[in-house]
């Protein structure tokens, strides 16, 4: 019997719609295996956690958070945190610094019956976490924007051989296990960025050197933006700094049916975090209209990873099941979200994946 300590972090806005329904998909999905066992743990993080305890990220889920084999982050919506109180931080970019979670793994995937804009996608991006341009996360101390004078802002990018090394493994190990075209696309701007995309393509060229039986092919950020929108059939798993990444990745939820099927997960050495690319949608918030796909199937991710991580070939089942239930859903699409052209609710949604689940068990 494997045990598995399990966070769930429920966040903001929809979040506390969607995660509910992500954990009930897996408890559903395992329900068939005795030799598994989830002990789930609520931790407080957000806006719900700053109006309890006066903290968004408390420091029960800190000092709980090692403990734990992997955890779900629900979307974080800190742009309405009040702007003068230091405890009201945006949780998300702490958690993937302090738990080292270097590569977001970012799949986007076209399914027949839902209008997009090309067919026959399926690529998953992979983006650095930690470092980049992001001024929120990329420095041990202090920021890494400033203002030497009113009329001048400055943000310093950071690169480090580390991390690219992480991502670019990350990005060969997944092409390598995935049944698609042995194919690793590096996306940079060494045109340009000479020094910091310079050292980001020498780490993944290296890298690439141990994997002989993937291809590895490099393209300029924007001509690959172009060609992402173009044919994105040509593309396999693709890989590359951060900013190019929260780009790059959105670009490619709006080619296959938008963020609600957009789903992330994080992963570094010790630990992984289940996290969807989507906000906290505070437009449709508490209407029981958001999409769960992104955050279902960045769980599933998870457990699949955690399977593989633990050579639980059970736990591996229970996520390919949770899949299965997923492509019937949208193989029949009768209770599918608005953003789907469908009339279902969350929840609805959510049941229909455990039918589906359960149709295959
Ligand atoms: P962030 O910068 O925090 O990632 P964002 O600016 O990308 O957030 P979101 O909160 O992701 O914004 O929402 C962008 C749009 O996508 C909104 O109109 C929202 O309604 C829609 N959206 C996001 N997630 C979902 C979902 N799960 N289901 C349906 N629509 C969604």
């Amino acid at each position: 019997m494997m045990t598995y300590k399990i966070g769930v972090l429920n966040g903001d806005d929809i979040g506390p719609e969607v995660v509910p329904v992500a954990v009930s998909v897996i408890k559903e999905a395992v329900k068939g295996f005795d030799d598994i066992d989830i002990d789930w743990q609520e931790l407080p993080v957000g806006f719900p956690s700053y109006l309890e305890r006066g903290e968004t990220l408390p420091e029960i889920t800190l000092q709980t958070l090692p403990d734990l084999d992997a955890w779900i982050l629900g979307p974080i919506g800190h742009m309405a945190y009040p702007k003068d109180d230091p405890k009201a931080i945006n949780p998300h970019p702490i958690l993937r610094r302090k738990f080292d979670l270097m590569s977001n793994i970012r799949p986007a995937r076209s399914y027949p019956t839902i209008r997009s804009l090309h067919q026959d996608v399926d690529i998953v991006i992979i983006r650095e976490n930690n470092e980049g341009f992001q001024p929120d996360r990329n420095m041990f101390i202090g920021q890494a924007e400033f203002m030497p004078t009113p009329d001048m802002a400055l943000s310093v990018r950071v690169i480090s051989r580390r991390n690219s090394e992480f991502v670019a493994r990350t990005a060969f190990e997944l092409a390598r296990q995935r049944n698609g075209k042995k194919k690793v696309t590096a996306i940079h701007k060494d045109t340009v960025f000479k020094i910091g995309c310079g050292l980001f393509m020498e780490t993944v060229r290296e890298v690439a050197n141990g994997y002989p039986d993937i291809q590895l092919e490099d393209r300029v950020v924007d001509t690959f933006a172009m060609n992402l929108v173009m044919k994105p059939q040509d593309f396999d798993v693709v890989v590359t700094t951060n900013m190019f990444g929260d780009i790059l990745s959105d670009e490619a939820a709006g080619l296959v049916g938008g963020l609600g099927m957009a789903p992330g997960l994080c992963v570094g050495p010790d630990y992984m975090m289940a996290q969807a690319t989507h906000g906290s949608a505070p437009d449709i918030a508490g209407k029981n209209i958001a999409n769960p796909f992104a955050m279902v199937k960045s769980a599933q991710m998870m457990f699949a990873c955690l399977g593989e991580k633990k050579k639980d070939s059970s736990l591996v089942k229970a996520a390919d099941l949770v899949q299965q239930g997923l492509d019937k859903v949208l193989r029949d699409m009768k209770a599918v979200t608005p953003d789907l052209s469908g009339t279902a609710g969350t929840h609805q949604m959510g049941e229909a994946i455990c039918d589906g689940i359960n149709s295959f068990a």
